[in-house]
């Protein structure tokens, strides 16, 4: 299940599992549905989120601004675009993907 995830993350699709019962998205990606373990589907879901919280990073390689961004019914942790942010103001994901490393990684751009 992970996997797939990635193999679509790859092409820069974002899809997450839904459970195929409830329609509650399993976060991190699983084959079953955390709270009622039926199964579960890849789904395209919505990319818009919320800042929760960003910070600068000065890592080699890994400069540039990180936030949290609370989805719906699930957080993510991903770069985001040069812009005067402020935590709870509205992202969408502008770009996701798989790094070298393995690593998924995702790109936000502020609404507003
Ligand atoms: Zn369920």
């Amino acid at each position: 299940m992970a996997s797939e995830f990635l193999k679509s993350l790859e092409k820069g699709v974002f899809m997450v599992p839904v459970c195929t019962s409830c329609g509650k998205k399993a976060w991190p990606p699983s084959a079953r549905c955390p709270s009622c373990l039926s199964k579960t589907r890849f789904a395209k879901v919505a990319t818009a989120g919320t800042l929760v919280e960003f910070a600068a990073s000065h890592v080699r390689g890994r400069e540039g601004t990180f936030g949290i961004v609370e989805m719906d019914g699930f957080r993510l942790v991903g770069s985001i675009g040069d812009a005067k942010l402020r935590e709870g103001m509205k992202v969408k994901m502008s770009k996701c993907g798989v790094g070298p490393d393995g690593t998924p990684y995702y790109h936000f751009e502020p609404v507003e």
